[in-house]
């Protein structure tokens, strides 16, 4: 197969499919896709409700209950345990394949009417309040993450204890206003760390102990601001610090540290111990093409946040613990193998085509929330024979009575779910952080849009007000509430008390991400002539160094 350029349905922009594409579509018995890869990306992402929380009641057993589903929503809502009890039978909402109409219609039909998940949190003890979760223990507004002991208000966390306010951290202890982290210990308000112990404001840095302020340092103890200090220098200092910091002078010293930061150069991407592969925040992958936030990771494309063992991933968002061959899927992932079109299945899947929610499974088709369940379409159980005589003749009539949307964007078999099918509303969804757009533009585009009411679902402790007191963007919650854990926290680490909201304070980690895109750039040393691609766009003011260029002068 040859490279093709193709025109995007959605944008109209030009996109590029390489012969290697072709061959992952082959195998996936899928045709190329007809959305570009931001566009797809964009899509996927408005599918999933990460931080929107309501507080509504149970439809089942009538508790209270926090969800990702608005209390005026058309969904049946069940909570954490109605859901995965067999009080109610996911195959009975189960429906004959209609021919006369087009897949998705049905799809949709059966979407609305099936009870979901309030929060999807799954082998999780005493963390009821983490979502997109699994695994965790003792955790309390835990978002993208599994694995976890005491994590409190964090994002995407990974095999770590004890941590409060981080980000994409991984195997790390004790951390606190940590943006991407692996294997730290005790490590506060830093960003790109891997093996760092007991410090203070680091950026890109490996191995350090006892530093503070520092950028680009491999293997050092006692630095500050990347001067080597004697350990009795370094106490003094970092005494003095601390002071300011139990002061609540954060604002002043992590601007101090970035106008120190911003005098050193930045290498072209965040990519260590990674070969043959494109993309930002990558550690130990290898093929991984056009991919943000992956580790441990290998043949992956247009992913973001794939790792830990994520094998063959073409459009993945979150994707991991062992899944193989997906394409086209959000929060796909611990064991699965041959998933495209999946939206949250986790567990042991096998063979599954637009299916959603469903786990432990294989051979389904068109299907919501099954749990063990094999050869079904539309929630309906069929034999073997059945579905293997049925699926072909679904995929041909999906290419022969095509669903199509009022902008006339066509949807064939291949295609993922057409945008109005998503359960929520576009600022519901991180599709805006990465894709802004205002309300008119959203639904100018068929996306849904919910107007801004005051949120707020935390439990225990007095009401405090959030500094940006909903100013700032849609998702301050403007009065929120400590748990003793965080408390505990502050007293225990001389750390002092937040005043944003928690979803403030995501919001502004998260913007000290590069944007999920690549540019092809050239290096900004003089007289180095090699050239990679960058999260930094060429507008941008930061200098930016190949790798060679930038091991030079920093690291
Ligand atoms: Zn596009
Ligand atoms: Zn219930
Ligand atoms: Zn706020
Ligand atoms: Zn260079």
């Amino acid at each position: 197969m040859k490279q093709e350029i193709k025109n995007c349905q959605n944008c109209k922009q030009e996109f590029t499919i390489e012969p290697e594409d072709f061959e992952f579509y082959e195998k996936m018995k899928v045709p190329a896709p007809t959305f570009c890869p931001d566009c797809r990306l964009q899509r996927r992402l408005s599918f999933r409700n990460e931080r929107m929380l309501y507080h509504r009641e149970c439809d089942l057993c009538g508790k209270k209950a926090i969800t990702i589903y608005h209390p005026d929503g058309k969904n049946v809502v069940y909570c954490h345990d109605c859901w995965w009890s067999d009080k109610w039978n996911a195959l009975s909402y189960g429906r004959e394949y209609d021919f006369s109409k087009s897949f998705f219609e049905q799809y949709h039909k059966l979407s609305n009417t099936i009870p979901r998940e309030g929060l999807i949190n799954a082998n999780s003890v005493n963390s009821e309040y983490s979502h997109l979760a699994a695994d965790n223990k003792d955790c309390y507004m835990l978002i993208e993450s599994s694995n976890n002991e005491r994590c409190n208000h964090c994002y995407w966390m990974q095999i770590s204890k004890d941590c409060l306010d981080c980000m994409f951290v991984n195997n790390s202890e004790l951390c606190y206003e940590v943006f991407v982290a692996w294997n730290c210990y005790k490590i506060f308000f830093s960003k790109e760390c891997r093996d760092c112990t007991d410090s203070y404001f680091l950026r890109d840095c490996v191995g350090l102990t006892n530093c503070y302020g520092c950028v680009g340092l491999r293997n050092k103890s006692y630095c500050i601001f990347n001067e080597q200090h004697s350990k009795e220098e370094y106490a003094k200092f970092l005494g003095e610090k601390k002071e300011q910091i139990k002061q609540g002078n954060v604002g002043i010293l992590s601007e101090e540290f970035k106008n120190f930061a911003l005098k050193h150069v930045n290498k072209y991407s965040y990519m260590q111990k990674s070969v043959h592969s494109t993309g930002d925040y990558l550690l130990n992958v290898k093929n991984c093409i056009y991919c943000f936030h992956g580790y441990d990771a290998e043949s992956c494309k247009y992913g973001y946040h794939v790792w830990r063992d994520a094998k063959e991933v073409m459009d993945g968002s979150t994707i991991g613990r062992g899944a193989e061959l997906i394409y086209e899927s959000i929060n796909t992932g611990m064991k699965n193998y041959n998933v495209k079109f999946g939206i949250q299945d986790w567990n042991g899947n096998n063979d599954l085509t637009y299916c959603e929610s469903c786990s432990a499974s294989s051979n389904l088709f068109g299907c919501i929330c099954l749990h063990a369940k094999q050869y079904c379409i539309l929630n309906k159980q069929y034999t073997k024979e059945e579905y293997e005589a049925l699926v072909p003749k679904i995929i041909e009539q999906m290419n022969s009575l095509p669903y199509i949307d009022k902008k006339g964007r066509v949807y064939k078999f291949g295609e993922f779910f057409p945008i109005e099918l998503s359960q929520f509303s576009y600022n519901e969804t991180p599709a805006l952080d990465h894709f802004p757009m205002s309300k008119e533009q959203a639904q100018e585009q068929g996306y849904a849009w919910k107007d801004q009411e005051e949120k707020n679902v935390t439990i225990g402790g007095d009401i405090i007000g959030c500094s940006h007191n909903g100013k700032c963007t849609h998702h301050c919650t403007i009065g929120f509430r400590f748990i003793k854990a965080e408390l505990d926290f502050y007293n225990k680490m001389e750390l002092p008390i937040p005043k944003l909201c928690p979803n403030c304070r995501h919001y502004e980690r998260l913007s000290q991400s590069n944007p999920l895109k690549l540019w092809h750039r050239k290096c900004m040393k003089p007289e180095c002539a090699n050239e990679f691609e960058t999260s930094y766009s060429p507008d941008r003011p930061e200098i930016v160094y190949c790798e060679q260029c930038y091991n030079n002068e920093v690291a």
